[in-house]
């Protein structure tokens, strides 16, 4: 999956990276699938909630921003379930 792009933050994917397939639509009733990095699918769902998003902390990329939306889920799965 080396060299290509994550549909989200248009990043190149790299080897170290964790990803899962993305569904793509590439024209009404057709879709495809695309790797994008795993923080890249939490981001749009979970950035609002925990505080992550442009409304709190503005002038960061997406990936910059899905990174610490990652970083902020973990904490709090560490302090619901310890
Ligand atoms: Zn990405």
């Amino acid at each position: 999956m080396t060299g290509i792009r994550c549909p989200e933050c248009n990043e190149p994917i790299l080897a170290s990276d964790d990803v899962r397939l993305r569904a793509v639509l590439l024209a009404p009733g057709i879709t495809s699938h695309r790797p994008a990095h795993v923080e890249c699918l939490v981001r749009p769902v979970m950035s609002h909630f925990l505080r992550q998003c442009a409304c709190y902390a503005p002038d960061r990329s997406v990936r910059e921003e899905a990174r610490a939306t990652m970083a902020a889920l973990r904490k709090l799965s560490v302090r619901q379930w310890n």
